[in-house]
């Protein structure tokens, strides 16, 4: 039996050497660079390069990739790790090779495209060459991928494609877009959709409008709208209508990985709070002694190792298991969980800094607001607790009777039949003395 919760010495080597770098090398990124997308900007290509060859030589390169793709195949339990430290500054995951969206188109193109594919795109893509969209979200809905509307029709050797997508992250830095379209509107839902690889410089594409995420200053979510969109036959990604199973690729690792830079998150907020409250004085002693204050520390500490073991365990699942249906409860739960985390533990943080806490002098509006970012970026929090409801119920089944097994006096009918004799003996013995 194994039951462990030991890092291996090797390994913490690498995580302990991954925590100084970022915090000494990669942090100050984010207070001279906006973003992270911007592959081709002078000032991204002098400041980011070193530190990612830096990450090479250390083999902490796109970890998350098999070695056949240039990762490193540590598997999910590694990643949490490391992830956890990436999550504690904005750059850290381009420097590591491990940026959404990219992370997760990589793994798309590497299991479904084409050898020229992955020569003109993955190539580039693996080496932060170039970045990519994942362009599904139309404004119209985003939840319930029933709404899609955008569509792509087989023509001669071509598909041709029309529609609108909105809040695709990178757009205006992407040198292609992984698009979901339908392609069978007859056919049952989970098989309407299909993906297709469109170059972003493919006559058709046209941007309506960038937005902006609060705390981020360099607009980078895109509204496209995409108008007769021509692409070869074999732009498409996965069989037809095999849309929803070939995005299942990107989005089970790509929860995980969110999930676990957001723990690291919530831990830099942690860390400030606490060391603000040994030194802040109010009425006659340090915050860290009115017991009030001591309460939110404790909640969050409890917290946030509470989703660290729930993290680690659904990492250890992962690759255990590695069948995503068999994990799909556990992601879901980590989804729901996160966003909760963040905003909760931030949100404390903010309120013991006082006014210094809500001011832009500090981080926190950012985080909580990335807190929302989080309950919605993957799916809604609702969509995942119905997740989590359903695979757990399906476990049971629904009682025959009007009055459940369980009710008190069903038991106990139960526990008389079950000792009838021995209590009959029993009562013998006692009336005859
Ligand atoms: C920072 C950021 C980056 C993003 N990047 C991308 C990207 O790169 N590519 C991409 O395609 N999309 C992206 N998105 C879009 C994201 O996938 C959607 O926002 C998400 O799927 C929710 O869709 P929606 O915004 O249309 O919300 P809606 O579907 O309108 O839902 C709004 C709200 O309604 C409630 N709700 C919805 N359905 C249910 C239900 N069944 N039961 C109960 N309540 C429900 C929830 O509270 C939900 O938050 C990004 C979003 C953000 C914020």
């Amino acid at each position: 039996m194994t039951w462990d919760f030991q890092t291996d010495p090797d390994f913490q080597q690498k995580l302990d050497w991954a925590a100084t770098f970022v915090r000494e090398d990669v942090e100050p990124l984010q207070y001279v660079l906006d973003s992270a997308y911007d592959v081709a900007n002078p000032l991204f290509q002098r400041l980011v390069r070193p530190l990612q060859a830096e990450v090479r030589r250390q083999k902490l390169w796109a970890c998350h990739l098999e070695p056949e793709l240039g990762g490193e195949g540590y598997g999910q339990v590694k990643l949490a790790l490391l992830n956890e430290i990436l999550g504690r500054a904005r750059f850290a995951p381009v420097v590591f090779g491990a940026q959404a969206p990219d992370s997760g188109n990589a793994e798309i193109l590497a299991r479904f495209g084409t050898p020229e594919q992955k020569e003109r795109f993955l190539k580039p893509l693996l080496a932060n060459e170039i970045v990519s969209a994942f362009s599904m979200t139309e404004p119209q809905g985003g939840s319930d991928p029933t709404q899609f509307r955008t569509m792509a029709v087989a023509d001669g050797d071509d598909w041709v494609i029309n529609g609108e997508k909105w809040f695709i992250s990178s757009g205006p830095f992407a040198a292609f877009h992984i698009v979901m379209a339908v392609t069978d509107p007859e056919a049952k839902p989970v098989n309407r959709l299909s993906m297709l690889l469109v170059p972003a410089d493919t006559p058709g594409i046209e941007t309506l409008r960038v937005s902006s995420i609060a705390g981020h200053r360099t607009p980078s979510h895109s509204y496209f709208r995409y108008t007769d969109v021509r692409v070869p036959r074999a732009s498409m990604l996965g069989a037809p209508g095999q849309g929803f199973a070939v995005a299942q690729t990107r989005l089970g690792g790509g929860r995980v990985h969110h999930a676990m830079r957001t723990l690291g998150e919530a831990q830099k907020a942690f860390d400030m709070v606490c060391e603000r409250v040994i030194s802040r004085q109010a009425q006659g002693g340090r915050l860290a002694d009115k017991q009030m204050v001591q309460e939110k520390i404790a909640d969050s500490w409890i917290e946030i190792e509470q989703f660290r073991l729930l993290l680690m365990r659904t990492a250890w699942r992962i690759d255990h298991y590695n069948d995503y249906l068999k994990v799909r409860r556990d992601i879901a739960a980590i989804k729901v969980q996160m966003p909760k985390l963040l905003h909760d533990v931030v949100a404390r943080a903010l309120h013991l800094h006082g006014a210094y806490g809500i001011s832009d002098e500090l981080p926190f509006l950012g985080m909580i607001a990335n807190s929302y970012v989080m309950g919605l970026a993957d799916g809604p929090t609702e969509l995942h607790k119905v997740t989590v409801a359903r695979q757990t119920l399906r476990d049971y089944t629904p009682s025959p009777d009007l009055f459940p097994d369980y009710s008190l006096p069903s038991r106990q009918a139960a526990a008389d039949e079950k000792f009838r004799d021995l209590l009959e003996g029993l009562a013998l013995e006692a009336a005859h003395g």
